[in-house]
């Protein structure tokens, strides 16, 4: 099969779309005054701004005064969980509840914290990537200040019971923020339906410019101010505001909530088949629930692989991919996701997520199917792992 070039790592990030470009780009030469300024350039700028808070206020069913662009999904995290826990802490209530499997801009947010007088709990997931939403109300104590839990898991894709988890927290009189990156514009959300207190949210991943990002905060929530300066955000978030990107954002959130079904209708046959056709291969698994996932991620585990080395001949095949070693963090250890849904080392260490959307074509799948399992056999051939298990030696 011919060559071709796949960009199955839209979990990592996303291209810029040529709406969200073209939104963009008369904000810098032409419209850039500042939204704070008195004269037309600016209030104009200001007009756009406030137009783009409507539409991620929208896509999420809040009002307009509930949503503050921040930097990115990092910042909003940061943001939820340290506000919450300032203010709550001063009531006397000094106790997180997180998951295990969350990613880092809440985890090592939790960590923080922990070095600052706070107590935080992290429940487990099953076998499946799922939290069991009685394990929170477990986890909930008379001190608790916030449950923190993530939408849909960044690595293998699986969509939380936010819902139910949500009910129980406002029973309980507990804040509930909820890392909603990996899930906007995948799934639906209402916030006020859904009972979400606080929900990040990032534009890199739904086709706006990395570096910015949004959070939710329900009216009546009040978090301390982020950066002390200026007016902006209400003072609750100073510095001259990113313009174009939060324009940007506005024009990517209307597109990517927008048939969300009938996109997804594209996608999941798709996904599946790649799944289907991956699991081909001998001694491989699907990581996560097969059905309460994002409709365009898969996470296979492929025994007897490194997942840096598969990334590198995916490369060199034309495939944009990802794994479960913080490779990117210049560590090589295998992924907490993996390791916390039960995965052995070894097992966790050759895993391969692919993330597509509704541009992967079947062409694409078929050329995916087609250089695969070539690329695993050549691997395995010279994996010393490989040759122990196939001699039923240990490894380790
Ligand atoms: N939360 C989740 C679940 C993510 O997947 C990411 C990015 O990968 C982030 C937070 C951080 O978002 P940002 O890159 O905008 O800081």
């Amino acid at each position: 099969m011919e060559k071709r070039f796949i960009y199955a790592d839209n979990a990592a990030t996303t291209a810029v779309s040529e709406e969200v470009l073209n939104a963009m780009l008369p904000y810098f030469r032409t419209a850039y005054g500042n939204a704070s300024s008195i004269y037309k350039l600016g209030r104009d700028a200001q007009r756009d701004v406030e137009a783009a808070r409507e539409k991620v206020a929208k896509a999420l069913g809040a009002e307009p005064r509930e949503i503050f662009f921040t930097s990115c999904g990092s910042e909003a995290d940061n943001w939820a969980i340290k506000g919450a826990a300032e203010t709550m802490a001063k009531k006397g209530k000094r106790h997180i509840i997180t998951s295990v499997f969350e990613h880092h801009a809440v985890l090592h947010t939790c960590e923080y914290l922990e070095k600052h007088g706070i107590e935080v709990t992290y429940v487990p997931v099953s076998d499946k990537g799922l939290i069991d939403p009685e394990d929170i109300r477990k986890a909930i104590r008379e001190d608790t200040a916030l449950v923190t839990i993530m939408f849909a898991n960044n690595e293998i894709g699986t969509i939380q019971p936010i819902a139910e988890i949500a009910e129980i927290c406002h029973e309980k009189g507990v804040l509930f923020h909820t890392d909603a990156v990996q899930a906007v514009g995948h799934v639906d959300i209402d916030v006020k339906k859904m009972g979400i207190d606080m929900l990040s949210l990032s534009g890199h991943k739904i086709h706006a410019q990395k570096g910015i990002g949004a959070l939710y905060v329900r009216k009546g929530i009040i978090l301390p101010n982020l950066i002390h300066g200026g007016g902006q955000e209400r003072g609750k978030r100073a510095g001259t505001e990113n313009v174009p990107a939060i324009v940007g954002l506005g024009v990517a959130i209307e597109n990517a909530t927008k048939n969300i079904a009938e996109r997804n209708a594209v996608i999941i046959p798709r996904r599946n088949r790649l799944i289907d056709g991956i699991l081909q291969i001998p001694y491989t698994r699907l990581n996560g629930d097969r059905d309460k996932r994002l409709p365009g991620n898969l996470n296979i585990s492929i025994e007897g692989i490194e997942g840096e080395s598969l990334l590198l001949m995916l490369d060199m095949n034309g495939i944009c991919a990802s794994s479960g070693s913080a490779c990117t963090s210049g560590s090589l250890d295998p992924s907490h996701v993996l390791l916390s849904i039960g995965l052995k080392h070894e097992i966790a260490h050759g895993s391969l997520r692919l993330s597509i959307e509704d541009d992967t074509s079947d062409e694409d799948v078929d050329y995916i199917l087609s250089v695969l399992p070539g690329i695993v056999s050549r691997l395995r051939e010279m994996s010393p792992v490989w040759e122990k298990m196939m001699k039923g030696e240990a490894y380790e």
